[in-house]
């Protein structure tokens, strides 16, 4: 069906009776256009007598049939009977009904004629050739143009003629409705609809032009029959709207179909853009895919990512996860795949999913039968003394081995660097059979170090742990916590509390870092920690570990590590062998004391990896010089004085040499020995950096004293200068003081001039020592920052020094806290003070007398190398002893090896 745009308003004039033509279950309402082939002989003859043979262009009337019996009474009519308002009913040969192609219905039912019908016009008629029977059809092109109403029905022939009468309203009628305001309202709200239906229909099709202008030209009556004949509708519907005689009716009947239609075919778009849209985007996918493939193929680069992703989905799958990561895992994983190698996370995603696939979650070195005995060779073979730690750790092993999962406290070596803290700990590993990592915690501040940063943030990484795990491939290895004392905490967080879960063994069962974010068991690990000291160590950490102390080694007991472990370690990581190279205790000895001064061993190792340097490089040369002197006689070693000339030592780690050592030694079995003498010792290394002397050359003047202080390297001694010069009375502090050490100068010198009289600084009664003079104080080593209260007798010493114009003895140093009544109190690192004490060469040492217990700490060779006396300072609490002087509070308990019963002098005696 449709409609024509021009001369369709102008009213027609209705004949008193019409030509019928039956619409089976169709309507033609006014404004529309149909098409019909007649091909029934009674709508043949109908044609032919009503419009073809008519000279003026004729008009017959469409009249709906409904030829069911579903029909609703009342509504239709029959013909021959009279009805207006009712219905007639036609029995027998219905061969009218042939408006439409027969639909194969039975032609004895009952034909209801609706009592409405539209008058049409015929716009275009045309007549088939005639069949051989005689039969001729017509295709008809029929416009309607007014509602009429069915008077009554008669038979003209074969077809049906009717009186009607006119139903809608003349021109005059109609411009007189229009003024109507209800209508007016109603047109509008119609054309609204209308409108809008329009430009919906206007995003499908380029058409609805034509029905725009529609909108302006045609009434709006017409308008109503013409839309809700455009589309679709019930034939129910369209008889209702037929029977909309009434114009506001008409109106709201019409709004409300087109606006109906306007919703649904909304809804129909909504689906088929949502169909539409899912389609397109995999469709698109399944192209780009495809591309990618093709570019791939071209470029010969066939590592396919589907392979990709199947490899780490197997990597996954045998990773052992436990249910609920692997749950996760593959959730993560499926996100994966639906991204495209581009898109921005894709790699994030990716390298997060690597890591889980290859975390230990289940695979642990295999735990063998423990053999202590072995164990115990192992370490006796890694290292040289350390009898009581070693001790510690075979009963730390031994208690494993009872009870495997035994939760006992975390070991933490505690001691100078270059001690043997590290090799200790991968020797437990060793002895457990069990993989080592080590994890350096020195200057970590960031708690996201430990625990790893959130996978939200830029950069994310697990933590240094999780990076171990993942490192070391199983989840059972000793792990160690490497200086543990160098954490500290800012506003990024405490990694100190982090360490704690860590080492819980009730909460590192599910430690969480930030990155995996999903739990990890961290109980099978072993912990071992090392520290340089224990006060650095937050209490809760230190609650959980049990400390064992390595104080600094001995000369003597550097010499046998040096001989035993150092020297054979050293040439075999150079290449050489004692064939080629080799190291006199003397030498080894010089080297201990003039070019190391160290608690440790690390700079020894150093220096005899510097030998063994030149020595390589001699032994290599002589490799040329073999083969060159068949022709050249002169044997040079320009290398190696070109080396040796330098004369620069070489603060490096140990490179170990690329060749074979053994090569070497079979190249070169010819070749000479280098024994390693003293004038090879200052080429290589250059002149010696300490002597014996260094004291006694520096404590030359009055005002200079010796003092012995703790760092994280061990003990060391510091030397203290005091001047006075013309002044107003001023003390003045230098060397990178820190507060503690500057109240202690202020008490020394308060102390010393309270007692000027009794110490014979000044005669008595002489009150100031400073008068006309100020007091300067350095801390030589002045780019180390120092403090703490150690150094307050050190202090006194250097003060009482100057004023008396006595030189103290080189040969002596000292240690302890003093108090401004002159009470001197306990200091600590007795034993490594001792130790740095022998390392300079110093014979006595003043302590603090409740420090005595210390000194058992100290190996007793050393005891036994220092002269006989140590000098114990005295506290108050020995100030009713009979032997002192009353006046006297500092007195010197002397104390000798020799002499086991004290006697005492003043204070000023080791001066
Ligand atoms: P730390 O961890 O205490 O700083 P290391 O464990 O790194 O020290 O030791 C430094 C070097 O000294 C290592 O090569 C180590 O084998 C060696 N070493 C230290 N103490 C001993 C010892 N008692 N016996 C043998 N070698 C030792």
């Amino acid at each position: 069906m449709s409609f024509r745009v021009e001369g369709m308003a102008e009213p027609v004039d209705l004949p008193s009776r019409l030509g019928i033509l039956p619409f089976r279950n169709k309507v033609l309402l006014p404004g529309a256009i149909i098409r019909i082939r007649c091909t029934s002989p009674s709508s043949v003859m109908l044609v032919e007598q009503e419009l073809w043979q008519k000279e003026e262009k004729g008009l017959i009337g469409v009249l709906p049939v409904r030829d069911t019996e579903t029909a609703a009474v009342g509504s239709m009519l029959s013909p021959g009977v009279g009805n207006d308002s009712g219905e007639r009913r036609l029995k027998g040969p219905a061969d009218v009904l042939d408006s439409q192609k027969q639909d194969g219905k039975n032609p004895q039912e009952l034909i209801h004629w609706h009592n409405r019908g539209v008058a049409a016009r015929a716009l275009h008629l045309s007549r088939g050739v005639e069949k051989p029977s005689g039969r001729v059809t017509y295709i008809v092109v029929l416009e309607g143009l007014c509602r009429f109403n069915v008077q009554e029905l008669s038979a003209r022939g074969t077809y049906y003629t009717a009186r009607v009468s006119r139903l809608d309203m003349t021109k005059a009628e109609l411009e007189q409705a229009e003024r109507d305001p209800d209508l007016i309202l109603l047109s509008r709200q119609f054309k609204a609809t209308a409108m809008e239906l329009i430009s919906v229909l206007e995003q499908k099709q380029k058409t609805v032009g034509r029905t725009k202008v529609l909108l302006e030209t045609v009434p709006v009556h017409r308008l109503a029959d013409i839309f809700v004949a455009s589309f679709e509708i019930s034939f129910e519907e369209q008889l209702s709207m037929l029977d909309s005689v009434d114009l506001k009716v008409r109106l709201s009947k019409a709004t409300e179909l087109v606006d109906r239609h306007l919703q649904s075919i909304r809804v129909a778009e909504k689906i088929t853009q949502k169909v539409e849209g899912q389609l397109s985007k995999s469709q698109k996918e399944f192209l780009l895919r495809q591309q990618m493939r093709a570019i791939k193929e071209e470029l010969g680069d066939n590592d396919d990512d589907d392979d990709d992703m199947a490899a780490l989905e197997r990597k996954m799958q045998s990773a052992g996860m436990p249910p609920n990561i692997w749950k996760h895992a593959q959730r993560e994983l499926r996100r994966l795949r639906k991204m495209q190698p581009q898109q921005p996370g894709y790699s994030s995603s990716r390298v997060y999913l690597e890591l889980l696939a290859n975390l230990p979650w289940q695979k642990g070195s295999e735990e063998h039968e423990l053999d202590l005995r072995t164990a115990k060779e192992r370490l006796d073979c890694d290292h040289y003394g350390l009898v009581k730690v070693k001790q510690r750790i075979i009963e730390y092993l031994a208690v494993r081995k009872l009870k495997p999962d035994a939760r006992g406290p975390v070991l933490c070596f505690v001691g100078p660097p270059g001690v043997g803290k590290t090799s200790l700990a991968s020797s437990i590993a060793t002895a457990l059979n069990r993989k080592f990592v080590r994890i350096s915690l020195g200057g970590v501040k960031d708690e996201a170090d430990i625990r790893g940063h959130r996978r939200t943030y830029v950069g994310s990484m697990p933590g240094r742990l999780i990076d171990g795990l993942k490192r070391v491939a199983v989840n059972n290895p000793v792990m160690l916590l490497d200086e543990i004392d160098k954490t500290g905490s800012d506003v990024r967080g405490d990694p100190a509390s982090a360490l704690l879960e860590v080492l819980d063994p009730e909460q590192n069962k599910t430690f969480n870092d930030h990155y995996l974010n999903v739990p990890f068991d961290l109980s099978k690990v072993i912990f071992v920690a090392t520290a340089n000291r224990v006060q650095p160590i937050p209490p809760a950490l230190l609650d959980r570990m049990e400390v064992i102390e390595l104080p600094g080694y001995t000369p003597e007991e550097k010499l046998k590590i040096a001989i035993k472990h150092l020297i054979p370690r050293v040439l075999d990581q150079h290449g050489l062998s004692s064939e080629f190279l080799q190291i006199p205790e003397a030498i080894v000895k010089i080297i201990i004391q003039r070019y190391t001064r160290e608690a440790g061993v690390r700079n020894l190792e150093r220096k005899l990896a510097a030998l063994a340097r030149a020595a390589a490089v001699k032994v290599a040369e002589q490799d040329c010089t073999v083969q060159l002197s068949k022709d050249v006689h002169q044997v040079t070693s320009s290398l190696l004085d070109a080396r040796l000339a330098g004369g620069a030592e070489v603060e490096m780690e140990v490179i170990p040499m690329a060749v074979n050592g053994q090569e070497i030694s079979d190249a070169f079995s010819s070749a000479s020995v280098l024994v390693v003498d003293e004038a090879m010792l200052e080429k290589v290394l250059g002149p010696p950096r300490f002597d014996d002397r260094e004291a006694a050359e520096r404590v030359a003047t009055p005002g200079i004293s010796v003092g012995l202080v703790w760092t994280s390297f061990g003990g060391e001694v510091q030397f203290v200068e005091a001047t006075a010069m013309v002044g107003k009375g001023d003390l003045h502090l230098t060397g990178q003081l820190g507060d503690v050490i500057k109240e202690s100068a202020q008490i020394a010198l308060t102390w010393v001039r309270a007692r000027a009289a009794d110490l014979k600084l000044s005669a008595a009664g002489e009150i100031s020592l400073l008068e006309n003079r100020d007091i300067h104080i350095h801390f030589p080593a002045g780019a180390v920052p120092k403090d703490g209260p150690s150094a307050g007798v050190t202090l006194v010493t250097s003060l009482v020094s100057l004023f008396s114009q006595r030189k103290v003895r080189a040969d002596t140093a000292m240690t302890g806290e003093m108090t401004l009544r002159g009470l001197v109190l306990p200091v600590g690192g007795i034993k490594d003070k001792v130790l740095a004490a022998h390392r300079y060469g110093i014979k006595r040492v003043i302590l603090p007398e409740r420090n005595l217990k210390d000194l058992a700490e100290v190996p007793s060779a050393i005891l036994a190398g220092m002269e006989p006396l140590l000098m114990l300072l005295k506290s108050s609490t020995l100030s009713s002893h009979p032997l002192l002087s009353p006046t006297s509070a500092t007195c010197l308990l002397l104390y000798s090896k020799a002499n086991p019963t004290p006697s005492y002098g003043c204070f000023c005696c080791c001066l």
